[in-house]
């Protein structure tokens, strides 16, 4: 038996103002056509890949590895050039690979692009329609991806993370492959919630979403049932099918639907419960009197999140701090994407004006230079990640790192590759929403999530969405049909 795998991630926030081009895959990603390449990548990265060929290649599979791209950084939507050179060089190394027996493909799902809304079912169907391919065809997704009527129409079954933070990508990729070794014929029934939940309740390991990824196990144990699905989505999409949705792959016997609506309904009611866990300035000033015990505090600007496709321009954090730059017991380790301080930087400036709200400010030049580094917490563990050219600008106790990409990785090598030491720090920042639970391997107690500029608002009320999302809970305080079934059959 053969199967033939591609990878595709990138995450897009519509509401941030700058689209995605292909360097941002290419220079600041993982862009790899070549199956050698694919296979000596999946061998030294934790990814879907990894995962899948591992468990096919111990079944005895044959493997071709066709194609794997990844974004360095989320934004808004592709590019439509962007879009249209992902998906052709996708759907010609997948045919290159054939003839094969099952189709595994690793996609986001909650990518846009100029002119689609729905990327990843738009490739399905040119799987099925352009190639004409008629075999099982496997999908695996990220927690937030949105899922859509296109995906349940093209795919067979689905696979996706548990995690968020995101920690279990080769797993997900081993679900996949044992997904794709099943004989099938399979059944999908996805229920679709009218709600938006909050990335900053909706961690795996406690709260909400943790008691309904348990009740997701739970309907496993359901004789008929091979794989059930999670999806609190990202919510920073302005697009028809917007919602929260559980899916649920099955053998060709019968989907347990009422049990699958009980557990949807379960997630509804939770709605009144979220919590964004933001904090006050003054509550965050207070803390940072004294070390944590636990390792660095994690300052957190979830509105302006890279990895949530925010452009990672507001220096709040900066401008919050200053005032109090000399007073601090200990090194404050902040960011900020800002080609134009990196430049003044580079010529020898002293006095600087960063972000966007810009902030004036005087700081000395520690170091200047390419910021490359691989992940080393326990979230995209050994992926490599570019911030671009970069300087390091110390005012007081804040070193303050400037850079041209907004890379999404929150881990302490970002600060490690410049030079800096977060481990010994007071504090570190983190343009993330939970991602640097997993970096910095700290609890919500270690974090101290503010709010700012940016286009992740954890006020949803706040979000200026035109389509489905405004028909969605909390935009809309009691939506008209808080749960839809969709079936496959
Ligand atoms: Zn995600």
């Amino acid at each position: 038996m053969k199967a033939a795998i591609a990878q595709f991630i990138f995450e897009s926030n519509t509401f941030a103002p700058d689209p995605a081009e292909i360097e941002v895959f290419k220079k600041g990603g993982v862009w790899l056509d070549r199956e050698a390449d694919v296979r000596a990548w999946a061998a030294d990265t934790d990814c879907q890949m990894r995962g899948s060929l591992k468990v096919l290649e111990a079944a005895r599979w044959e493997t071709v590895p066709c194609f794997a791209t990844l974004c360095g950084s989320s934004a808004g939507r592709l590019s439509e050039a962007c879009f249209a050179e992902i998906r052709d060089t996708l759907l010609a190394r997948v045919e290159a690979a054939a003839p094969f027996d099952v189709l595994i493909l690793h996609l986001h799902g909650a990518s846009c692009a100029i002119g689609e809304d729905d990327p990843e079912g738009h490739i399905l169907e040119k799987v099925r329609t352009q190639l004409g391919y008629r075999g099982h065809l496997v999908l695996s997704l990220d927690l937030h991806a949105n899922f859509t009527r296109r995906m349940l129409e093209y795919a067979d079954a689905v696979s996706a993370y548990r995690t968020f933070p995101h920690m279990d990508f080769s797993a997900t990729g081993e679900r996949a492959a044992r997904l794709a070794m099943h004989p099938g014929p399979f059944k999908q029934a996805v229920a679709k919630i009218a709600t938006l939940v909050s990335p900053a309740d909706s961690t795996h390991f406690e709260g909400n979403l943790c008691d309904i990824i348990s009740g997701a196990r739970q309907l496993e144990e359901e004789e008929e049932v091979l794989e059930v699905c999670t999806f609190p989505v990202q919510p920073w999409m302005d697009i028809e099918e917007m919602g929260v949705s559980i899916v649920v792959t099955a053998t060709s016997g019968d989907v347990p639907i009422d049990k699958l609506e009980e557990l949807a309904h379960r997630w509804y009611d939770q709605r009144h419960s979220w919590k964004n866990r933001l904090t006050d300035w003054p509550d965050i000033l207070n803390k940072l009197k004294s070390p944590h015990d636990g390792g660095p505090w994690v300052l957190t600007d979830p509105a302006d999140a890279t990895a949530g496709g925010s452009p990672g321009h507001s220096a709040e954090a900066l401008r919050r701090l200053l005032p109090v730059k000399g007073d601090l017991p200990g090194k404050v380790l902040l960011w900020v994407v800002d080609p134009d301080t990196v430049t003044a930087a580079r010529e020898g400036a002293t006095r600087f004006t960063t972000g966007d709200p810009a902030i004036e400010w005087e700081g000395r030049v520690l170091w200047t230079g390419e910021g490359n580094y691989r992940a080393r917490g326990k979230a995209y563990t050994g992926q490599a990640f570019s911030m671009g050219e970069a300087a390091v600008i110390e005012a007081g106790q804040l070193q303050l790192v400037a850079c041209t990409y907004p890379a999404i990785s929150p881990d302490p090598a970002f600060y490690e590759c410049v030079g800096l030491h977060p481990d010994e720090a007071l504090a570190v920042l983190a343009k993330s929403i939970a991602g640097w639970m997993a970096a910095y391997d700290a609890d919500w107690d270690r974090g101290l999530l503010f709010d700012g500029p940016g286009v992740c608002s954890l006020d949803f009320a706040s979000i200026p969405f035109t389509g489905s999302g405004r028909m969605l809970f909390p935009v809309t305080a009691e939506p008209e049909r808080p749960v839809e079934i969709w079936r496959s059959y």
